[in-house]
């Protein structure tokens, strides 16, 4: 884990992170669980049920994956255009495993033997920000039973359904000023969770740089604010994220997914890397932010040839200095002015619990 705190009034907040970051599941935990899946762009999104509503038999939280892709390769058009794997083994390695560690972990809450364990399956949801193959991997998915629900933007569900596996596929929302984050009443989705799109403007007809945004009800007090997470693999604009705080009820983003690194190819931008995060968090005002998406791939084809990538290990603020030979060998967290005190890189497989 890379934490990025330096001074006094992240001192709190650094010690939470160390304590609350770990590869253990602890399903007790009264509050979300992030799980980074792979060292890339896969996660686990565990929510655990709201006091006022009754979890299915043998169950305490709602689990939801996004965007996983585990193994073998990610081809886009042909393999000789664009094929990608992932350089380093996804810490889970199939969805058996992963529904395995989260049946052992709710049944240890719930105080069932796992033998005896009622509910049929851990996995309640799918989502798939984007079309592209390493977002919407179907090896992959495909090992899911088809019950389990999906959720995607338009190009994506219409993509899922084409693999004629899942029964059920959503098409979510894109969200514009005003937008109610409440499910319509058709959705498989619990009526205390809803997810949606935010475009970047301008961006028609791909939606490259788009975010999708899971938000949910935990609390029984009324008053009290919905919580969020805003997942974009490859940035979208930091001023269209305004729309976030334009909904018709307040809600309090939690974690923005946004990755560090700046790709680009032939000269146009993909992932808009470090200071577009930087300025997209402070518009949500995040209390974490953690990157995604920046694992650099094994990559074959046309495609790699032209990507140019820019490396950040660390949101430094704007106007940093360079490294001083005094400051080498030093953590880089001493050796850089560091811009964000929310900053947590959580690695291949390791979990965090979003106080
Ligand atoms: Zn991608």
């Amino acid at each position: 884990m890379t934490l990025s705190s330096m001074d006094s009034p992240s001192t709190q907040l650094q010690s939470e992170l160390d304590a609350s970051t770990h590869t253990a599941f602890d399903a007790s935990v009264g509050r979300p669980i992030l799980k980074h899946l792979n060292a890339d762009s896969s996660w686990l999104l565990s929510l655990p049920y709201p006091e006022h509503i009754l979890p299915p038999s043998g169950r305490c939280r709602y689990n939801i994956v996004i965007d996983v892709w585990l193994r073998g390769p990610q081809v886009d058009l042909f393999s000789w255009f664009s094929s990608q794997e992932h350089a380093k083994p996804s810490a889970i390695q199939s969805f058996a495993e992963l529904n395995d560690l989260l049946c052992r972990a709710e049944t240890a809450v719930v105080g069932a033997q796992p033998e005896v364990q009622q509910a049929p399956y851990f996995i309640d949801a799918v989502c798939c920000s984007h079309e592209f193959t390493d977002h919407c991997h179907e090896a992959t998915l495909k090992e899911l039973p088809a019950a389990v629900p999906v959720f995607a933007p338009k190009k994506a569900a219409n993509l899922v359904r084409s693999w004629k596996h899942f029964e059920y596929v959503e098409e979510v929302p894109v969200y514009q000023s005003g937008y109610d984050w409440h499910v319509a009443k058709v959705s498989r989705l619990p009526s205390w969770v809803g997810i949606g799109r935010i475009h970047t403007k301008g961006d028609a007809p791909i939606y490259f740089h788009s975010a999708l945004m899971i938000t949910f009800a935990l609390s029984t007090h009324g008053e009290e604010e919905a919580e969020a997470i805003v997942y974009t693999p490859h940035g979208v604009d930091a001023d269209s994220l305004a729309v976030v705080k334009q909904g018709k009820y307040p809600t309090k983003v939690l974690a923005l997914f946004h990755g560090l690194h700046d790709i680009s190819l032939a000269g146009a931008q993909l992932n808009l890397g470090m200071q577009n995060a930087i300025k997209a968090r402070e518009i949500l005002d995040a209390r974490y932010w953690t990157p995604t998406h920046d694992e650099q791939k094994v990559a074959h084809g046309l495609v790699a040839s032209f990507l140019k990538r820019v490396v950040h290990t660390l949101p430094m603020a704007p106007g940093s200095h360079p490294v001083t030979r005094r400051e080498e060998g030093k953590p880089d967290t001493q050796r850089f002015n560091v811009c964000e005190k929310s900053f947590v890189e959580l690695q291949n497989g390791e979990s965090l619990v979003l106080e």
